[in-house]
């Protein structure tokens, strides 16, 4: 059955990666707005979202999909002319004819509406916004959640590079439950099997944690690559594709510790269902902080979870055991205050 779900997932992404790879190039400052809690939208997002949700309801429309983004914002007087912007897209690009149109726009968006039941996709259309207005790395991150365990996960990482895949460009994760991580080009050629490091040293691995550092604690991060010795210095980058550089022996640890100033955040779900089952698939481990597995029966957020930490199994228990003690005595410290 996840074939299908499969196939559909990956024309999905691979269309709206290349199409958000378009529009990236065509960007203008006024194709975003800052939404009511203060992040960016672009027209990209609304378009990738609009794509997806629109192909995944054609082919399941009994499947219900969770999104990021809305049409509300977007439907307002004032953001009309990147609604113009976004038409003028869909009628100058031949290749999304039978999907997205003029007509259908708002509604396509809001298909991903739906709530988390038994079975249903979650989406991300632009995960790591604030990259890919820099130009630098996002992802487009679709996940299928059963009975509250990820069964599909499919990344689309249009601007990575990586060395060890001959600096191809563009790349897309994807993982089925059960059956490894694979790795194909934005065009679907070749598909090729990734697997996690293999590393044993510590001082030899690489640490990989948000370019936005209120997303995370990186003076305790810092601190844990200190303890760690780990030799070079972190590699910041937006997104899943943080996960995705774990997944190809890339990079060895994703630590993404709460930030202090934003105790209540709660993750949500399309910002890791993706990611967590590509790098489980390719041999690695995901937990929280406190190695608790992620728990994606709970709605839109991983509420009972506190963090991050993708990494490979035989630094794992040293890293949670350094976390909860730093995080012991930092908490006394605090206290202290
Ligand atoms: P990253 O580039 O890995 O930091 O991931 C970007 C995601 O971080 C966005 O999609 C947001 O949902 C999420 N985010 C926003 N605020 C916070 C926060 N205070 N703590 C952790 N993540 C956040
Ligand atoms: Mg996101």
């Amino acid at each position: 059955m996840v074939d299908e779900q499969l196939n559909s997932g990956l024309r999905a992404v691979r269309m709206a990666g290349r199409l958000i790879r378009f529009v990236q190039q065509e960007l203008t400052l006024l194709d975003s707005f800052s939404k009511s809690d203060r992040s960016p939208v672009t027209i990209a997002d609304f378009l990738s979202q609009a794509l997806i949700c629109r192909i995944l309801h054609q082919d399941f429309p009994d499947i219900p999909i969770v999104a990021e983004e809305d049409s509300r914002e977007l439907k307002r007087d004032e953001n009309r002319p990147i609604l113009g912007r976004i038409i003028s897209f869909i009628g100058n690009n031949e290749a999304l004819s039978g999907t997205i149109d003029e007509d259908n726009f708002f509604e396509s968006i809001d298909l991903g509406a739906g709530s988390p039941s038994q079975l249903y996709w979650t989406l991300d259309p632009i995960d790591g916004t604030k990259g890919f207005l820099r130009g630098e790395q996002f992802a487009v991150a679709l996940g299928l959640i059963r009975d509250g365990e990820v069964i599909l996960g499919i990344l689309g990482c249009p601007n990575l590079i990586l060395e060890n895949q001959n600096g191809r460009e563009g790349y897309l994760f994807y993982a089925v439950k059960g059956k490894g991580t694979e790795i194909q080009d934005l065009n679907g050629v070749p598909s090729e099997r990734v697997s996690a490091s293999s590393k044993t040293n510590p001082k030899e691995m690489r640490f990989v944690e948000s370019y936005v550092s209120e997303h995370s604690d990186t003076r305790l991060q810092n601190r844990i690559a200190d303890i760690l010795k780990i030799k070079r210095p972190p590699l910041q980058m937006d997104s899943q594709v943080k996960y995705g550089l774990v997944a190809s022996g890339n990079a060895e640890i994703y630590l993404r510790i709460p930030n202090p100033r934003t105790p209540d955040y709660k993750e949500k779900i399309w910002d890791h269902a993706a990611g967590s089952l590509i790098v489980e698939e390719s041999g690695g481990v995901v937990t929280d902080i406190y190695g608790k597995k992620l728990d994606f029966s709970q709605g839109k957020t991983l509420k009972k979870n506190s963090g991050i930490l993708a990494t490979i199994p035989v630094i794992q228990c040293e890293i949670l055991d350094i976390i909860n003690r730093l995080k012991s005595g930092w908490k006394t410290e605090g206290e202290a205050d």
